[in-house]
């Protein structure tokens, strides 16, 4: 049997899913030419804080897809203004505003052991004919949660998470302990970390990721010119377990680095192996 995962039929119907998606969550900041550095406080463009993104920006699992499977742009990009209220209980916080209505959370809730069943999926939902996570009762508490946050660590949206330095602590504490099953993330090109892989490698600014042989991550850095940038990984001892490495152009390459580097933190509770100490991350104020 041949299965096939990339054709023009496949690009479409991904392209027909994720549609009503963007049609009904907030988007705009995705492909805005202003993000990089934009804290979102105040949109250049006019756009109301309830069509801006939310504090998941740059590391939200949907704005990967997006990036995915709609790589060309093809699909309206424009501001979707959604209810932005939010409540925090313990470290989660709720914004079901941002909820794409996938039922990963009410499944992992519903059936994972250490979870409360505390959460259903309801056709009402914030935008017109959405279905769309709820609690089955007025908060987390009275509906049984224990708090084991796995709900949180399997929403691709910014509709449950752990916010600041504390919350993603203690989301990393949770993922060790419980351990869900890895996302499946839409495939990135990487290639072999060796001398002749540098040469079709351009002269530009971005930010370069090495991964060792079982994929994981071994550091992440922002460079001016990648390729040389990559040369002197090459004989960094520290990235002496590396195989692999992608890279992105950006030419606001410290910022990009600083925005994957947060994403790993809230992912794994510390840095790459090779990418130094986390005192600036996690530093108390
Ligand atoms: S989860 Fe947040 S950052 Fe990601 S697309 Fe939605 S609003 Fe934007
Ligand atoms: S934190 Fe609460 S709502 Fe989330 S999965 Fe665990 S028990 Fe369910
Ligand atoms: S995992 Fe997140 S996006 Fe999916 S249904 Fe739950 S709250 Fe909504």
């Amino acid at each position: 049997m041949e299965i096939t995962t990339d054709d023009p039929d496949l690009r479409n119907q991904r392209l027909e899913h994720l549609a009503p998606i963007l049609a009904g969550h907030p988007h705009v900041c995705l492909s805005c030419p202003e993000a990089d550095g934009c804290t979102r406080d105040e949109c250049t463009y006019g756009n109301p804080p309830e069509a801006r993104c939310c504090e998941m920006f740059g590391w939200c699992e949907l704005g990967r897809l997006v990036d995915f499977v709609d790589s060309a742009r093809s699909l309206p990009r424009r501001p979707v203004a959604v209810a932005r209220a939010a409540v925090v209980e313990g470290r989660i916080r709720l914004e079901w505003g941002l909820c794409v209505g996938c039922g990963r959370c009410v499944l992992m809730c519903g059936t994972a052991e250490p979870a409360g069943q505390a959460l259903e999926m309801t056709g009402g939902g914030l935008w017109a004919g959405a279905v769309t996570a709820r609690t089955r009762k007025d908060s987390l508490r009275t509906s049984g949660c224990t708090f084991c946050g796995l709900c949180v660590l399997v929403c691709p949206a910014g509709a449950l998470s752990a916010p600041g330095e504390e919350g993603a602590r203690w989301l990393a504490g949770r993922r060790e302990r419980f351990r869900p099953a890895d996302q499946v993330l839409p495939p990135q090109v990487l290639r072999a970390f060796d001398p002749a892989s540098l040469d079709a490698v351009p002269r530009d600014p971005g930010v370069f990721e090495l991964t060792d042989l079982q994929g994981q991550v071994v550091t992440i850095k922002g460079v001016a010119d990648l390729r040389e940038g990559l040369a002197q990984a090459l004989t960094d001892p520290a990235c002496g377990g590396a195989a692999f490495f992608r890279l992105e152009l950006d030419p606001l390459f410290t910022q990009r680095e600083s925005e994957l580097l947060a994403r790993y933190a809230r992912e794994h509770g510390h840095l790459p192996p090779a990418s130094g100490f986390d005192d600036d991350l996690f530093a108390d104020d």
